[in-house]
């Protein structure tokens, strides 16, 4: 849905103007299953000399972090995501949500990829549940990749620091099949007690909120509270910040998705593809969490993204469809991940499974883009366009 011209304040005129942004489009996308909390992806895409960048904070970000969204996606508009790159393929896990054991071995069987994340401490599943969740994941990958196949598990900092440590012994023996985790993500929400975490156990520990929402990302050093760090580039503020970041981490780097579109992912693709060492595989695969796409789809073939596609996708050259910029707000026409199968989305909570039909009307898309987008351009921006 394209937000016209005349809906922006002249703040907001001048912000795009100096960028050469000419186009902001809204978007609604539905996931597959509800995934952190939620069911859709909204947000804006810009338009600008080099091609298309995506601005989606989720609902619970205030305006100051949520400008960084904006930073990013309007240095992919004027900017491009092309950089000096050391590899043209990005291996890719597979994201598992929290469905049902034998959805889950499905969606692993289907991606093909030699790695898995497990998301895990979701109020809708028991710490039995996830267990089931990971042996069925882990069966299916060490039986199609032996060896070579991995499971990470990301905890989205659920746990206090004492459950930690028996949450994490608990289910790495569900990952048994695959010789056990190749590491935690976000055991716990606060630096110290990742490090408290890690220092108790044999386990590699990855850091993601620690890095993309905290004040200072090195505090993860200083306290040598992780293994490995997650970075992503929308909440980072682009794929130069999210680089030069990368490269001032003293640990290695796996670059993952906010629940991008295609045109995010693509970012995400150009900084991995762009890393000098990538040991592990990237969370980059999460198109296959999205009903519709804006463009692409980006999705992992044999494991692995190409950076060739992404640099289509970022320039609006687009594989599967058309661009957003119809009255449709989100289209799935030539590109659905949802195939009908029953039970493919396997509710687990209590409570009543929340309407995957209720959708904003466009008009209220855009009115609530426009308020969202003109609160960050005020937080960061006032002095320069005032
Ligand atoms: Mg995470």
């Amino acid at each position: 849905m394209e937000i016209p011209a005349g809906r922006w304040s002249s703040r907001a005129h001048k912000w795009f103007e100096t960028r050469r942004i000419d186009r902001v489009i809204a978007f609604d996308v539905q996931l597959t299953t509800m995934f952190r909390g939620v069911r859709a992806r909204r947000g804006i895409m810009l338009h600008g000399p080099s091609g298309w960048g995506e601005c989606a904070p989720f609902a619970e970000y205030g305006p100051d972090e949520s400008a960084l969204w904006l930073q990013g996606a309007a240095e992919a508009a004027i900017h491009g995501i092309d950089m000096p790159s050391a590899r043209e393929s990005i291996p890719v896990n597979v994201t598992i949500p929290v469905v049902a054991p034998q959805d889950a071995a499905v969606r692993a069987r289907r991606a093909h990829c030699r790695t898995a994340k497990i998301k895990v401490a979701d109020p809708r599943s028991t710490l039995h549940q996830d267990w089931d969740r990971i042996r069925a994941v882990s069966q299916v990958l060490a039986n199609e990749f032996g060896e070579a196949a991995h499971v990470r598990i990301d905890v989205n900092g659920k746990w206090e620091r004492d459950d930690a440590l028996e949450a994490i012994a608990f289910l790495n023996d569900a990952a048994a099949p695959v010789g056990g985790f190749e590491y935690v993500e976000q055991p716990c929400m606060a630096v110290e007690d990742l490090a408290w975490v890690r220092a108790r156990t044999s386990i590699p520990i990855a850091a993601d909120e620690s890095i993309r929402r905290a004040e200072d990302p090195f505090r993860v050093v200083e306290l040598e509270a992780a293994d490995v760090a997650v970075v992503k580039v929308a909440p980072l503020g682009g794929i130069r910040r999210a680089l030069e970041l990368a490269e001032q981490l003293p640990i290695p780097v796996v670059v993952s998705s906010a629940i991008d579109t295609s045109i995010g992912l693509a970012a995400g693709v150009a900084l991995a593809a762009a890393l000098p060492e990538l040991p592990h595989a990237c969370g980059l695969d999460t198109q296959r969490l999205l009903v519709g796409d804006v463009a692409g789809p980006l999705v992992s073939a044999d494991g692995a993204l190409s950076l060739a596609d992404a640099r289509r996708i970022a320039e609006g050259e687009l594989l599967g469809g058309r661009l957003v910029g119809d009255e449709t707000p989100s289209f799935a026409a030539n590109i659905s991940n949802d195939d009908g199968a029953a039970g493919s989305d396997t509710w687990l909570g209590s409570g009543s499974r929340p309407d995957p039909t209720t959708r904003p009307a466009p008009a209220d898309l855009v009115d609530s883009w426009v308020t969202r987008t003109e609160a960050m351009i005020a937080a960061r921006w006032n002095e320069d366009v005032a």
